[in-house]
């Protein structure tokens, strides 16, 4: 089997039972899409129920080794957010921090934000991984690089290629020439994806050694993102990074854990 890590899924409840998951629900899709690990956050928690939505994450990955957990942070949670990644760093499942400023109705810029990531988040030495779109003012691609160029030992990944489904597909490629940055990653959890190119241009403008694959499970059917990574033009060994070995470089705390070590 070979090793396939998808660095941004979710547990929990959202809009539609079907788009739902626990721990078990969520390693069966998973599985259907020959995914060996995955990353997963709560989706409660990114609407602002720190406490609950996290708690549950972690007891539902506790119970499947395939799984690791960002826990997700908020700048208008602050203790909870303060707890919650203090206490990741000590739990060994805890691979980063999610934010979500479009969900959680906050701008990626903002002082809280600012303090949040100055106090809490870089200290932990935890990865961050944020939703990027196109579809909002309070986190577009280039004020995620801004973000991440004020914290540079902090890794950080924009999922959705850093565009999402709406707007101009181009947009993180230009943001990324006035700003590349060795500390950012980009996951490809969008439909945005399945146009055709899209990931291949965006692997052209960020290097081969930039994009992890994706999936938003099961706000998507993970298994079309698998097939498309098996054939997209692109090399072999291309293919080997987005598959794993991208995603052990943005979240090193991966290494070693059930399905995400990279073949010899
Ligand atoms: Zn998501």
């Amino acid at each position: 089997m070979q090793t396939l890590v998808d660095v941004h899924c979710h547990l929990g409840q959202s809009v539609r039972g079907s788009m739902s998951a626990d721990g078990e629900r969520l390693c069966a899709l998973l599985r259907q899409a020959g995914v060996t690990h995955a990353v997963a956050f709560s989706i409660e928690a990114c609407y602002g129920g720190i406490d609950i939505g996290n708690a549950y994450t972690l007891g539902e990955v506790e119970r499947h080794e395939m799984l690791s957990a960002m826990v997700v942070a908020h700048p208008h949670h602050r203790a909870s957010s303060e707890r919650w990644v203090n206490d990741g760093v000590s739990n060994p499942d805890v691979v980063g921090v999610k934010l979500h400023p479009a969900l959680g109705q906050y701008d990626v810029a903002s002082s809280a934000v600012m303090r949040l990531m100055d106090e809490v988040v870089a200290p932990s030495g935890l990865s961050v991984l944020s939703h990027v779109g196109n579809e909002t003012s309070q986190v577009p691609i280039d004020k995620y690089l801004e973000l991440a160029s004020r914290f540079p030992g902090v890794r950080f990944i924009a999922a959705h290629l850093g565009v999402g489904v709406l707007g101009i597909r181009e947009r993180s490629i230009d943001a990324w020439v006035d700003k590349p940055l060795e500390n950012v990653w980009f996951d490809m959890g969008t439909l945005r994806a399945f146009t055709t190119g899209a990931v291949e241009g965006l692997l052209d403008a960020v290097d081969e050694d930039r994009i992890c694959f994706g999936t938003d499970a099961p706000l998507y059917v993970p298994a079309p993102f698998s097939r498309l990574l098996e054939t997209l033009d692109i090399s072999e060994e291309a293919r080997r990074k987005i598959a794993c070995r991208n995603a052990l470089a943005a979240l090193p705390r991966l290494a070693g854990k059930a399905g995400a070590s990279p073949q010899a």
